[in-house]
């Protein structure tokens, strides 16, 4: 039975991502169709950075000039980022003359975390790694989320079998607001052509082979061969490593049958890192 939910524009979401539109298009569309606040979250990894960029040219179509609706990004700085992510963090915020919002861990939280469980205690089990997920990522989520409507995120189908699943919208109960993929529908291929093309900046990690980048302890480089988020959680049960940001939708508006991905290999294309001044 669907579930009775207030406010669900996931059709108009989905209405607003049709195929065809460009990149930029669709983030347009995204803010017009949102009905309040709108925010991207990124962790500055290839998907997030092309995002960024059809972002920060969507805010500045005329339309939008000016005007309140805004699209704003925010971060969670865990406190285990690479030195490499803050670099693509600072050249982003460069390159777009953007301010991304940084959404720390509580402090007392993290020091209950590492006297309990030690430093790198998150590598004992499933649930000690996602009590760490849940004080640095999670938690930081629900501040840059509180009172927004429309959460805008760079999941693709094709990411793993967790994520084959992801529809362009969907109504996140917990969070109490709709989430967007606007790249769904897009391969790996698809999101590095479109990084290259428009000179978009690139965390350098992903150039030695980091195709998904999380907290340093947690991320590791995969070889040639193995799946684009092997490198994440790597000791753990594949089909367990989810952080808790991403839940299995609770009601989603499917993607068309037009638009199921067309598996690639994950690692056809491993973008060169691009340096910005
Ligand atoms: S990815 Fe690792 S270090 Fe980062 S919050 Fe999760 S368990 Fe902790």
């Amino acid at each position: 039975m669907t579930p009775d939910i207030p406010h669900l524009p996931c059709d108009d979401i989905l209405a607003a991502l049709r195929p065809g539109d460009d990149l930029v298009e669709r983030m347009a569309a995204l803010l017009r169709s949102a009905a309040g606040r709108t925010v991207l979250t990124t962790s500055f990894g290839l998907e997030d950075q092309v995002l960024t960029h059809a972002a920060a040219a969507a805010m500045a179509l005329p339309e939008f000039t000016g005007a309140a609706r805004r699209i704003e990004l925010a971060t969670l700085d865990t406190g285990r980022l690479f030195a490499e992510t803050l670099d693509v963090w600072a050249a982003t915020e460069r390159r777009y003359g953007l301010r991304v919002a940084s959404l720390s861990p509580d402090t007392a939280e993290v020091e209950s975390l590492v006297a309990a469980q030690g430093v790198e205690g998150f590598r004992e089990s499933v649930d000690a790694r996602r009590a760490c997920c849940g004080v640095r990522k999670v938690a930081p989520l629900r501040r840059a989320l509180a009172g927004a409507s429309l959460w805008i995120t760079g999941l693709r189908a094709d990411q793993s079998e967790a994520r084959e699943a992801t529809p362009f919208a969907t109504w996140d109960e917990p969070l109490g607001v709709v989430k967007a993929a606007p790249l769904a529908d897009w391969s790996r291929d698809d999101v590095a052509r479109y990084a290259a093309q428009n000179r978009v900046p690139l965390n350098v990690l992903h150039a030695r082979g980091f195709l998904s980048i999380g907290c340093a302890p947690c991320t590791r480089a995969v070889a040639p061969g193995e799946p684009e988020r092997a490198g994440r959680w790597w000791w753990e049960d594949e089909g367990r490593k989810e952080c808790g940001l991403h839940r299995r939708p609770a009601h989603a508006a499917p993607m068309p049958e037009a638009l199921v991905p067309v598996t690639t290999a994950a690692q056809a294309f491993v973008p060169e890192a691009t340096s910005w001044a």
